[in-house]
């Protein structure tokens, strides 16, 4: 590189920028506590999204200490639908070490700003840049794009040591009191002009220098080895709708504390046995809708629930490959126990040999799997109805293959263990807590022996973090974007 090349590149990058930049809402003014929260908002979030959250943020919480001093719940439902929850909940723990060591004001301080919760090398030098106009470089992947092809720089990108090159690289071009102006005009044109796919090279503002054009390398470059696929793992829902003083109203449950999703609000659902999951099919982001009840005579013999107000329940699922699989799958975990009554249950309503393997089949394996699992690990008893749906949701290391089903409510296992009284007609019921017993030895069913008569279905005991909603609590609390698009999916066809 000649430091002509070099200093054309800065002049011209500058100008360009200065004539031609975006009038954006984080561009206002340089309060540092905006543009903090832009950078956050701004990961791996197009520009178009993060406006409308931006905005909302930043009228709910002005400040350092309004975002320090709000409920954690208050700062996900603002967030809600933006994805990566981690940097919400990052965000306001770094707000709060703000009010707690620097009095409430992000630090003109570069060991400061990289010290708080969620802010690493490329946020540091945005904040220390933009806000502050220090000489710090902030190399996110629009920059070492834009820098590897102006420079024909053929490392991969993806080490290490080539981020700090290229972060040398960049401090080294930032012209002399302009570094935030500078360092926003790489992003720009990272963003604008010399984009992934189709660097817009006739109308870059540097491609008379540009070595990465001039060798035809634009297309190229940047070199980047493949991070691994995201693990792919099947979970089975279940839209658990309510009766009596719940009915139009889905059960709900709220995420651990800590961990992916952390607090958020969800379907009750639960990760299916390998030999359950799906063929990796092509990406769904929306819902691929039912096509037969579980219950309708497309199924028949492979799954049987009664009705909730008989006083006798029976579950009878047809012996199959694959609920073989099921059962080897669940072989040797704390499922296995659940697993086992299914194998060995009755074949009673069978009309020959089931489709093994066929998505019938594998849906009817998946519904009983649904209500066996959520009941050990929720004590919920659910019957299943129907398939419901199916949708995708791709997280930076997993994705979701979401397979919905349509149940009711059954009731809580308040005491953490099945009774094993079995005779229905000798079922023995709390009447006052409306307790349900069931028969669970091996070779009956979870729903065995329930009595209506004294069951009314209730929540009164269900655990703590189970909650009934209709549309409207949907306003107050958060679900991360997979549930959303499945709820208002649910609420716009019960319209
Ligand atoms: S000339 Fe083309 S490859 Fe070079 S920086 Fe501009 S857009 Fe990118």
């Amino acid at each position: 590189m000649t430091t002509e090349a070099a200093s054309y590149f800065s002049r011209e990058l500058l100008g360009w920028y200065l004539a031609n930049k975006r009038d954006l809402p984080w561009r206002m003014n340089r309060d540092p506590y905006r543009v903090w929260v832009s950078e956050i908002m701004l990961q791996q979030t197009r520009v178009d999204t993060v406006i409308p959250y931006y905005e909302r943020f930043l009228e709910k919480f002005p400040t350092a200490s309004a975002l320090a001093n709000a409920p954690e719940p208050e700062v996900l439902k603002c967030w809600e639908g933006l994805g990566y929850y981690s940097r919400a909940r990052n965000l306001q723990a770094g707000a709060r070490e703000v009010v707690a060591r620097h009095g409430g004001a992000v630090p003109d301080d570069k060991e400061a700003v990289s010290a708080l919760r969620g802010v690493g090398p490329y946020t540091t030098g945005a904040i220390m840049s933009i806000a502050f106009n220090r000489p710090e470089p902030a190399v996110d992947g629009n920059v070492m794009r834009v820098l590897s092809r102006y420079f024909c720089l053929e490392e991969d990108i993806a080490k290490p040591a080539t981020r700090i090159g290229i972060e040398k690289l960049a401090a080294s071009l930032i012209p002399e009191g302009s570094a935030g102006d500078f360092n926003q005009a790489l992003m720009e044109l990272g963003a604008l002009v010399c984009t992934p796919k189709s660097p817009g090279c006739l109308t870059c503002p540097v491609m008379m220098h540009c070595e990465g054009r001039m060798a035809g390398k634009e297309h190229v470059l940047p070199i980047k080895t493949k991070a691994k696929p995201p693990r792919r793992e099947t979970r089975i829902a279940a839209l658990i709708t309510g009766s009596g003083e719940h009915a139009g109203k889905l059960l709900v449950r709220q995420r651990p504390e800590s961990g992916l999703l952390a607090q958020m609000w969800e379907l009750p659902h639960v990760l299916a046995p390998d030999a359950l999951g799906a063929a990796a099919p092509a990406k769904r982001r929306g819902r691929s809708k039912a096509g037969a009840a579980l219950n309708a005579a497309a199924v028949a013999g492979e799954l049987q629930l009664a009705a909730p107000e008989e006083a006798s329940a029976i579950v009878s699922v047809s012996v199959s490959e694959a609920s073989a699989a099921v059962r080897e799958s669940a072989a040797g975990s704390e499922l296995a126990a659940f697993a086992e009554p299914l194998l060995h249950a009755g074949t009673a309503g069978a009309d020959g040999p089931p489709d093994a393997g066929g998505s019938s089949d594998r849906r009817a394996s998946m519904a009983d799997f649904l209500s066996r699992a959520l009941s050990a690990e929720d004590g919920l008893l659910v019957r299943p109805e129907a398939w419901w749906g199916e949708t995708d949701h791709v997280f930076s290391h997993i994705v979701w293959d979401m397979q919905v089903f349509r149940a009711e409510f059954g009731f809580w296992q308040t005491t953490g263990k099945v009774n094993t009284t079995s005779a229905a007609g000798e079922a023995a019921a709390d009447e006052a807590a409306g307790t349900v017993i069931a028969a669970g030895t091996a070779g009956t069913s979870l729903f065995e022996a329930i009595t209506e008569a004294s069951a009314p279905y209730g929540d009164d005991r269900a655990p703590a973090h189970y909650r009934w909603i209709g549309p409207e609590e949907m306003r107050t609390l958060a679900f991360p974007n997979v549930f959303i698009r499945i709820l208002q999916d649910y609420w716009r066809d019960l319209d």
